[in-house]
C-alpha cells in the first residue's frame, strides 16, 4: 500500500476546537468553506487551505462549500472561476451543492448595511482618500472622528440609497462602520464597508455600482451559509474583531451557533512566490509560458508537471496546520510526489541524450522482443514489451572511452555492462563524426545473459538503460529546475534578476515504443532519469515533463 494511504489524521488546534464544539453541542454538524477570490489561478498555498477545509468536512461527516469571494469585479474573471472549479475537483474534493458566489448575496449585504445604518452603526463618509488616511491615525496615535460620523440616520439612509442608485462618483464617498477611531486594531477604526465602483461584474453584470468590502461580505456570507468554522490565514487575525463586530450587530446572526473565524499560518514555499499579484506578473511579463507552466507553483502547473492529487493531499498532511509562520522546504513537496510515484509509476526506459550503439555480433537483422516488468517490486503491474537488436541508443553520459577507476559502473572500452532488462554487452571501439564527437560505439553482446548471470561466473557490475533503435520513438524531454535562484524571491520586486536561467532545459532523444499512446499526466519512472509524464498541452507530440528527479538534489 502506498504511504499516501496510510498517513494518520493529525491532531491540530482546529480539530481540537471542532471536537470541543461538537462535545458541547454548540454545533451538531461541521460546515466549512473554501473562499477563493476569482482573480488568478490557485496555487499550492490554496491547496493547503482546500485540503484543510474539505478534509475537515470529510473527516467529521460535514459539508464544505466552494464560495467565490467575488466582491472586487475589477480584478476578477470567469476564466479564473472555471480554473478554480477544475483545480478543486482535480484535487479530489466535492463541494456541497452548487458553487456559491458572494455576489449571490449582494441584495442581502445591502439590507444588512441598511440595518447597521438604522442602528446608528454605519455612515456615509465624504472624506477623500488622503483625508481618510490622516484621520485614521497611526499605530502609535489614535485616529480622529470623521466630520460625517454624526450625520443623522435618515440622511445616511438617503445617502446610501443614492450611492446604490449611481448618484455619486467613484471615490466621492464610502459607507463606513461606526466603531472606534481610537481602537488599537487599525481595522476597527471605522472601516469601509462599501465603495462606489462602476464596474461590470462577471456574475451580476451592471446591476450594482457599489460593492462591499471583504470584511463586511465575508462574515455575512459565512453566516448565510451556516458555516461553523471559518478558517483563514494569519494575516486576518486582527480582522477577526471586525468579523465578530459585524455579526454581533446584525439581528439575524447574533446567536451562539454563528460562525467563528480561526486563523492558521499560510504555506510559504522556498524558491518560489505565492502571491497572486506576483504570479500575475510572471505570466504578464512572459517570464513563464502561462499559469500552468510546469515551473509555476499553481495547481495547474504542478498538475502539468506530473504531480498527482494524492501527492498534494499527502504534502498538506505532512506540513500540518499550526499558527507558526515558517518557510517549507521544497524537498518536502518533492518527497511527497516521489513516495507516490515510486510505488505507483510504471517503469520505462528513455534515452535523453542519445549515443548510437551497434552490436556487431548480433546475428539477426530483426530485433527480438523481450518481456520486461512494468514495476520491479510489483508483479501485479504486469509486463511490457521492449526490444533488443543490432542498433540501440544509450545515454552519452553512460559511455567513457576509458573507465576512470574500477568503481565506474557505466560503459567504457573493453568493459562489460548489463543493459537493463536485457543482455550484457562489451564496448569494442568507437567511431567519431566530422566534429570529432563520438557518433557510434561498436559492441559485442553475450547471447547467454538474458535475465541471467554469465555461465562462467564472471561478475559484471553496473546496469544502464537503453532503447532499441528501430522501434524507438523520438521524444522531447523538458527538464525543470527551481524557477528562482534565491530561496526567498518574494523579497525582490525585480523577478528577472533572481530567476534561474536554467529552470528549463530541453533535450531530444528516444522512448520505448510502448509509450506511443501514453496519456497526458500519466506518470512514468524513466529508469535512472527520474519521473516524467506526457505534457498535457502537447497534443500528439511526444513531449515529456520531468516531474522530479529520482533523488533529492536540493540539498546538494
Ligand atoms: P493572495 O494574497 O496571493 O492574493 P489570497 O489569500 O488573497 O491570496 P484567496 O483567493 O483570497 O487568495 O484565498 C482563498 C483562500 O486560500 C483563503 O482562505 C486564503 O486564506 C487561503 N490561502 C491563500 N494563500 C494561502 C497560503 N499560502 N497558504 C494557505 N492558505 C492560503
Ligand atoms: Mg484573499
Amino acid at each position: 500500500m502506498s504511504k499516501v494511504d496510510t498517513v494518520e489524521r493529525p491532531v491540530n488546534f482546529i480539530r481540537n476546537i471542532i471536537d470541543d464544539d461538537l462535545a458541547s453541542h454548540k454545533h451538531t454538524q461541521i460546515q466549512t468553506r473554501f473562499p477563493p477570490e476569482p482573480n488568478g489561478y490557485l496555487h499550492i498555498g490554496h491547496a493547503k487551505s482546500i485540503c484543510l477545509n474539505f478534509g475537515l468536512a470529510q473527516d467529521y461527516n460535514g459539508l464544505c462549500n466552494l464560495r467565490f469571494d467575488d466582491t472586487n469585479p475589477a480584478k476578477e474573471d470567469l476564466e479564473y472561476v472555471d480554473s478554480i472549479k477544475a483545480d478543486v475537483a482535480w484535487l479530489g474534493f466535492e463541494w456541497s451543492g452548487n458553487p456559491r458566489y458572494s455576489s449571490d448575496y449582494f441584495e442581502q449585504f445591502y439590507r444588512y448595511a441598511v440595518e447597521l445604518i438604522e442602528k446608528g452603526l454605519a455612515y456615509v463618509c465624504f472624506l477623500n482618500a488622503e483625508e481618510t488616511r490622516q484621520y485614521r491615525g497611526t499605530l502609535k496615535e489614535p485616529g480622529q472622528n470623521s466630520p460625517y460620523r454624526d450625520t443623522a440616520v435618515a440622511e445616511n439612509l438617503a445617502l446610501f440609497a443614492k450611492m446604490r442608485a449611481g448618484g455619486f462618483k467613484e471615490g466621492e464617498c464610502v459607507l463606513r462602520a461606526k466603531i472606534d477611531m481610537a481602537s488599537s486594531f487599525m481595522c476597527m477604526r471605522d472601516p469601509t464597508l462599501y465603495r462606489v465602483r462602476f464596474e461590470h461584474h462577471h456574475q451580476t453584470g451592471d446591476a450594482w455600482c457599489i460593492y462591499p468590502m471583504y470584511d463586511f461580505a465575508h462574515c455575512i456570507s459565512d453566516a448565510i451559509e451556516d458555516i461553523t468554522h471559518s478558517l483563514c490565514t494569519l494575516e486576518f487575525q486582527d480582522n477577526r474583531r471586525l468579523y465578530d463586530w459585524v455579526l454581533d450587530n446584525l439581528n439575524d446572526f447574533n446567536k451562539p451557533d454563528r460562525p467563528h473565524q480561526y486563523e492558521f499560518s499560510r504555506l510559504n514555499l522556498e524558491y518560489t512566490v505565492m502571491s497572486k499579484r506576483k504570479l500575475h506578473q510572471l505570466v504578464a511579463d512572459k517570464l513563464v509560458s502561462g499559469w500552468d507552466d510546469p515551473r509555476m507553483p499553481t495547481i495547474s502547473g504542478l498538475r502539468r508537471r506530473g504531480y498527482t492529487p494524492a501527492s498534494l493531499r499527502d504534502f498538506a498532511e505532512r506540513i500540518g496546520i499550526s499558527k507558526v509562520d515558517s518557510v517549507t522546504e521544497m524537498n518536502i513537496l518533492e518527497a511527497a510526489i516521489r513516495d507516490d510515484l515510486n510505488v505507483n509509476a510504471p517503469r520505462s526506459m528513455a534515452v535523453l541524450n542519445p549515443l548510437k550503439v551497434v552490436i556487431e555480433n548480433y546475428p539477426n537483422s530483426q530485433p527480438e522482443s523481450i518481456q520486461a516488468p512494468v514495476h520491479p517490486q510489483n508483479e501485479a503491474m504486469g509486463k511490457r514489451e521492449i526490444f533488443f537488436g543490432r542498433e540501440l541508443y544509450i545515454d552519452r553520459a553512460d559511455f567513457e572511452m576509458v573507465a576512470p577507476d574500477a568503481k565506474f559502473q557505466r560503459l567504457a572500452l573493453d568493459k562489460e555492462i548489463r543493459l537493463r532488462n536485457s543482455y550484457i554487452i562489451k564496448a569494442l571501439r568507437v567511431e567519431h563524426d566530422a566534429q570529432g564527437q563520438i557518433s557510434t560505439v561498436y559492441c559485442s553482446y553475450d547471447h547467454d545473459t538474458l535475465g541471467k548471470n554469465p555461465a562462467d561466473g564472471r561478475k559484471v557490475k553496473g546496469v544502464i538503460h537503453f532503447v532499441e533503435a528501430s522501434h524507438a520513438l523520438p521524444a522531447e524531454f523538458r527538464l525543470y529546475d527551481r524557477l528562482f535562484s534565491v530561496a526567498n524571491p518574494g523579497k525582490s520586486d525585480d523577478f528577472e534578476s533572481v530567476m534561474n536561467p536554467d529552470s528549463l532545459v530541453i533535450q531530444h532523444g528516444f522512448i520505448e515504443p510502448g509509450l506511443v499512446n501514453s496519456l497526458p499526466e500519466q506518470a512514468y519512472q524513466f529508469e535512472r532519469e527520474g519521473y516524467f509524464c506526457r505534457d498535457n498541452q502537447a497534443g500528439s507530440a511526444q513531449i515529456y515533463n520531468r516531474t522530479v528527479a529520482l533523488r533529492d538534489t536540493w540539498g546538494a
